[in-house]
């Protein structure tokens, strides 16, 4: 039975079988080792989709980059910079140039316009 505490709500939960190996895949995905901080993320996304808020949300573009909103990294969202770079879009999340976050980059139509202006080529699509 969950304890009733005014202002919080606490939950004993325990985990087998399919359920321990859907939560253990879980953690290694999102690289959350603490059972609550991955709870708490789950929560926190579900109650975000339900809000209508996407993954991913353009905050901001400069001269060399574009900042990028993932509401599902770490605990509560982190904002993620692609470079733009000579040899194409740079994540510097992921250090790659071939991540979810640079395939969202080329979705900005505004960012597209600048990555196609500096001669960049749009992922597997050869336009
Ligand atoms: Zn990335």
């Amino acid at each position: 039975m969950p304890k009733r505490v005014e202002g919080k709500y606490s939950v004993r939960m325990d985990f087998e079988g399919k359920d321990l190996d859907m939560f253990k895949a879980l953690q290694t995905h999102y690289g959350i080792s603490t059972g609550t901080d991955l709870i708490s993320m789950l929560l926190k996304r579900e109650y975000d989709f339900l809000q209508g808020k996407p993954r991913f949300e353009h905050i901001n573009m400069y001269e060399d980059h574009v900042k990028i909103l993932d509401r599902e990294l770490e605990k509560s969202g982190r904002i993620v910079s692609v470079y733009f770079r000579k040899d194409g879009p740079f994540c510097d999340y992921d250090q790659t140039r071939e991540c979810i976050h640079v395939d969202y980059a080329w979705g900005v139509p505004e960012v597209a316009k600048v990555l196609r202006s500096k001669g960049l080529k749009g992922p597997g699509k050869g336009s």
